[in-house]
C-alpha cells in the first residue's frame, strides 16, 4: 500500500484537514496520484451538515465499490464517518476504515493497522484533548495558506451536527500559530486564513492565554504576511475588541462572516443561538462605525421548525436593514443527534424552497446595489490566477470580493509570465452581483 488518492467534501475545515492528511500520509512514505483507479488507499473526506451532503457520501461510495477487489484499500474520513460509525462497514462493506477528524492525530497508527490487513480499522473517539498537528502540511493553494486556531465546537446550536462530529472545542497555542505562520511567509504565503467553527471562542492553551482578538493583533505583525483573513465567527463571543484589532491594522482584512441564521428572536431563541436581534445588531453597528469599511457576510436557515410567515418576514427585515455584501442561504435539514430532531419540521420543501428563493433574489438585488457604488473606486486585488475565457486576471479584494482585470501591459500568462500571487491596485469600470470588473493602474 504505497499510493493514495483523496477526495474532499464540504467546509473549508474538510479542506484544510485534507491538506494535513496528505502531509501525514507524505511524512509516512505514501505517494498522493490523481485518480482512484491508480491509487491503493482510497481515502473519502466527509461533511454531514445537510441531508443532502451526506446522501452524496454514499452514493459515491457505492461508485468506488466497482473497485473493490483489486486490492485497494477504502477509508473514510469526516463527519459522516464520526456521525455513522461502525454502521458504514455495515452500508458499505469494501470499506477498511473509518475515522472522524477528532482522530487524525492517531492516522500513523491506524495506517500501521492497514498495512497488517486489518479490514475494520476505526478512529471515533472525540475525547481527544489536542488539535491535530503535523509535521508536514501539503498545501493546494501556493499563495494562500489556511491555519487552523481552534477545532470542534462547544455551542449546541439546535439544528447542528458538528459539536457531534468535531467534538468539543481544543485551541492551539499561540506559540504554536504563530511559528506556522512565520514558516508560511518564509515559504513565500503572503495570505493566511485562520480557521475555527467558532475563532471568537479561541483561548490559548498556554500561560500566554491570549483570546482571538489578542491572536488577531500578533497574527498582523508576521513579517512578510500582507492579508491574514479568519472565518467562522458566532455572533455571541464577537466582541468589539476584534472590530478595533481590524482598524488598527489593514493586513487584518475588513471582512466579517458573522452567521445570523434568522432574523427573529423568537427563532433564535429555538435554534439555542444565545443571542437575540438586538444583540445581532449592536455588533453590525459596531463594524459599521469602524473607520474601515468592513465587509459583512453571512449564513440564513429558511424554514426552520416552527418559522412562521412573520419569523421569515423578519429575516428579510434584517436583510434590508443590515446590507450584507453576500450570503450563504440554506433550508433547514433535519440532521441526526441534534435537539430540533424532537420539534416538527413543519413546513414542505416547497414552501422551504420558496423562502430561499426569496431571500436569495432580495440579497441579489442588494448585491447589484452595493456592488454598483464601488465602480469608479480603486482596490488592492490580490491575483489568484487568470481566465482564458474572459481574458481577465481573477483577483479577490481585501472585503473578499472577487475582482477581475485587464493589466494594459500583462495582458496575459504569455511565455509563462503570470501576475498570480501579486498585488495590483485596480480602477472598478463594472459591477455584477457577484463580481467586480475593472483595469489596473499600477
Ligand atoms: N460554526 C459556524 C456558525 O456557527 O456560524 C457555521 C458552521 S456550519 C458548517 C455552516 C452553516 O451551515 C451554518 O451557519 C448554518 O447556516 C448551516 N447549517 C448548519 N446545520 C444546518 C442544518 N441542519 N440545516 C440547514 N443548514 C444548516
Ligand atoms: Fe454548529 Fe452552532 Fe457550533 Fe456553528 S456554533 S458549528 S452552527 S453548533
Amino acid at each position: 500500500m504505497r499510493t493514495f488518492y483523496i477526495e474532499t467534501f464540504g467546509c473549508q475545515m474538510n479542506a484544510h484537514d485534507s491538506e494535513k492528511v496528505i502531509g501525514t500520509l507524505v511524512s509516512e512514505g505514501y505517494a498522493q496520484v490523481e485518480n482512484p483507479e491508480a491509487a491503493d488507499l482510497v481515502l473519502y473526506n466527509t461533511c454531514s451538515i445537510r441531508d443532502k451532503a451526506e446522501q452524496k457520501v454514499f452514493h459515491r461510495l457505492q461508485q468506488f465499490k466497482k473497485e473493490h477487489g483489486r486490492g485497494k484499500v477504502f477509508g473514510v474520513l469526516g463527519c459522516v464517518a464520526q456521525q455513522e460509525g461502525e454502521r458504514i462497514f455495515e452500508r458499505a462493506p469494501h470499506v477498511s476504515l473509518v475515522a472522524g477528524s477528532a482522530s487524525y492525530s492517531k492516522l500513523p497508527q491506524m495506517l500501521v493497522q492497514l498495512e497488517g490487513g486489518n479490514r475494520h480499522v476505526t478512529g471515533l473517539s472525540l475525547d481527544t484533548g489536542e488539535a491535530f498537528e503535523t509535521p508536514y502540511t501539503r498545501r493546494d493553494n501556493p499563495h494562500r495558506a489556511y491555519i487552523t486556531i481552534i477545532e470542534g465546537c462547544d455551542k449546541s446550536c439546535a439544528y447542528c451536527v458538528v459539536p457531534f462530529t468535531r467534538g468539543p472545542e481544543r485551541s492551539r497555542t499561540s506559540e504554536s500559530v504563530l511559528k506556522e505562520a512565520r514558516e508560511l511567509a518564509s515559504q513565500g504565503y503572503r495570505e493566511v486564513q485562520l480557521l475555527g467553527q467558532n475563532v471568537n471562542s479561541y483561548r490559548d492553551p498556554s500561560p500566554a492565554g491570549w483570546d482571538f482578538a489578542r491572536l488577531l493583533r500578533a497574527m498582523g505583525e508576521v513579517p512578510g504576511i500582507r492579508r491574514v483573513r479568519f472565518t467562522t465567527s458566532h455572533p455571541r463571543d464577537f466582541v468589539k475588541d476584534i472590530v478595533d484589532a481590524i482598524d488598527e491594522n489593514p493586513v487584518l482584512c475588513n471582512h466579517v462572516h458573522l452567521p445570523v441564521q434568522s432574523g427573529s428572536t423568537r427563532l433564535l431563541d429555538r435554534m439555542q443561538r444565545l443571542y437575540t436581534r438586538d444583540d445581532y445588531m449592536r455588533r453590525i453597528d459596531w463594524m459599521k462605525k469602524a473607520r474601515r469599511n468592513i465587509s459583512i457576510t453571512t449564513d440564513i436557515i429558511v424554514g426552520f421548525p416552527g418559522e412562521t410567515e412573520a419569523d421569515f418576514e423578519e429575516t428579510l427585515s434584517l436583510l434590508d436593514e443590515v446590507q450584507y455584501d453576500s450570503l450563504f442561504g440554506f433550508k433547514y435539514s433535519r440532521r441526526p443527534n441534534t435537539s430540533a430532531l424532537a420539534m416538527e419540521d413543519h413546513l414542505p420543501e416547497e414552501e422551504k424552497s420558496r423562502r430561499l428563493a426569496i431571500v436569495q433574489e432580495k440579497q441579489r438585488m442588494i448585491q447589484i446595489r452595493r456592488n454598483s457604488e464601488l465602480v469608479g473606486t480603486v482596490e488592492e486585488a490580490f491575483v489568484e490566477g487568470y481566465n482564458h475565457a474572459t481574458g481577465q486576471w481573477i483577483g479577490r479584494t481585501t472585503q473578499n470580493r472577487t475582482l477581475n482585470f485587464i493589466h494594459p501591459v500583462h495582458a496575459g500568462p504569455q511565455d509563462g509570465e503570470t501576475l498570480a500571487g501579486g498585488y495590483w491596485n485596480v480602477r472598478i469600470t463594472r459591477a455584477g452581483p457577484n463580481s467586480l470588473a475593472g483595469e489596473a493602474v499600477n
